[in-house]
């Protein structure tokens, strides 16, 4: 016997439509489709349109996918591995358009910041989201976007405001890289001698704390992280790829075996009561649910933590009460913490913890075990997320490089 289902009340729909907005999926895809960002079956796919035959597809796939993932190739016709007639078979039927940029900015550190233009929906305005390049000394992290705005409305995030929100295809996901190799000349300009060590890159992490709940976008992020972190292509290792979830629990056990990426989550709270107004999709998946997804998250272990983000809020989740029921909620899974001072924007009715308090508060963290969760040099001025990026149009400032520094250091 089935249960009857319940009947929805007013105040249900009421209640979801504060945790949830809904996705527009309406937009114009170009006229001739991009190959960037195609998983390999559905490349071998388009391949097969454009009248590749199947006995060769195979071979022809791997013969594009270095030209596109490794060389970095903008035209068709640098493909010299394939024929000449191919090529322009290829170039009637396909580009190999990036996003578009519409602003770039470089910081004196090196630090880089596109604002990328997507197509939006019929007679619409194009979507905006923005991609940052954060280099270091020991690697280069980019911070890349699944979605435009997001369905989600936390109440500290400037791109739970925006109202429109779309899900980026793959090959907008995997354009974002692409686009950041281009522009830094992150590519293997020609053929490896046999055997060589293959080149450092620029770009050598990737975060997904960019705009949008990555985990519901499942399907794209997943295609798109898979072509991200291929091999034989843009080579950027799983273990090198962090995914933020503002904690989808029905999908972060999905994540761990179908995308299988480093897991961040934004905890931000250590009660549900206060979690529910921060996050409100704990209103949904709770704490207790939530960190029972953590525990049992496919391939955890002490040398792959699950890093938890913790956006440091004056008076509001800073005490170091806090900071010690972090700890009781947080033992027994293998985890490193991130504490991200808040950074505010206009209209935002919070403040950032003062720097003496973060500084109690990580120290608490410290002293139970947990390397340096605030990664910021003493004394430095606050921070900015890359949650919010596209709110800031002036130039990048030197408080809003530190924080993105702070943010996307996850290992
Ligand atoms: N939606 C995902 C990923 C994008 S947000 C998530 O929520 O995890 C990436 C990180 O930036 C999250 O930890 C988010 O809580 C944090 N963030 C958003 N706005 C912020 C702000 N104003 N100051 C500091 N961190 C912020
Ligand atoms: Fe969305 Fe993450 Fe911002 Fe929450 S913090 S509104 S989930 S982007």
């Amino acid at each position: 016997m089935t249960a009857p289902l319940a009947a929805t009340q007013p105040g249900d729909i009421a209640a979801a439509a504060q945790i949830e907005k809904r996705p527009l999926e309406r937009y114009v895809a170009p006229a001739k489709p991009s190959l960037v960002g195609l998983p390999r079956d559905a490349l071998a796919e388009s391949l097969g349109a454009a009248g590749v035959p199947e006995r060769q597809r195979r071979m022809r796939v791997q013969q594009v996918w270095h030209w596109l993932y490794v060389r970095g190739a903008q035209d068709f016709d640098e493909m010299t591995t394939l024929s000449k007639e191919l090529r322009a078979e290829l170039a009637r039927h396909f580009t190999l358009a990036r996003p578009e940029i519409a602003a770039e900015q470089v910081s004196v550190d090196g630090t880089r910041k596109w604002l990328i233009r997507l197509p939006g929906e019929i007679a619409g305005r194009p979507h905006e989201v923005e991609c940052v390049y954060i280099p270091e000394t020991d690697r280069g992290t980019l911070c890349i976007s699944s979605q435009v705005g997001c369905t989600l409305n936390c109440s500290f995030c400037h791109t739970g405001t925006q109202r429109l929100v779309r899900n980026l295809t793959p090959g907008e996901i995997v354009g974002q890289v692409v686009l950041a190799r281009d522009r830094l000349a992150d590519w293997q300009r020609a053929a490896a001698p046999a055997g060589a060590e293959p080149e450092k890159r620029l770009v050598s992490n990737v975060v997904m704390m960019g705009m949008g709940e990555p985990l519901y976008n499942f399907e794209a992020v997943r295609d798109g992280l898979g072509v991200v972190a291929d091999g034989e292509g843009l080579s950027i290792s799983k273990r090198r790829i962090t995914l933020s979830t503002s904690g989808v629990v029905p999908n972060i056990a999905r994540a761990g075996t179908e995308i299988g990426v480093m897991l961040a989550v934004s905890l931000h709270a250590v009660t549900d009561e206060l979690r529910n107004e921060l996050v409100p999709l704990n209103r949904k998946y709770p704490l207790r649910e939530l960190l029972d997804a953590c525990r049992n998250y496919p391939g955890l272990s002490n040398a792959r933590r699950i890093t938890f983000e913790y956006v440091m809020l004056k008076g509001i989740n800073d005490s170091l009460a806090d900071a010690r029921a972090l700890l009781r909620l947080l033992k027994g899974i293998p985890a490193k913490i991130n504490l991200i001072p808040f950074n505010p924007w206009p209209g935002s009715k919070y403040e950032c913890s003062d720097w003496e308090q973060i500084e109690k508060f990580s120290e608490v963290v410290f002293n139970a075990g947990y390397a340096s969760p605030v990664r910021t040099p003493r004394g430095r001025d606050i921070l900015a997320a890359c949650g919010q990026l596209k709110s800031a149009t002036e130039k990048l400032p030197a408080r809003e490089r530190l924080a993105l520094r702070a943010m996307t250091m996850t290992d």
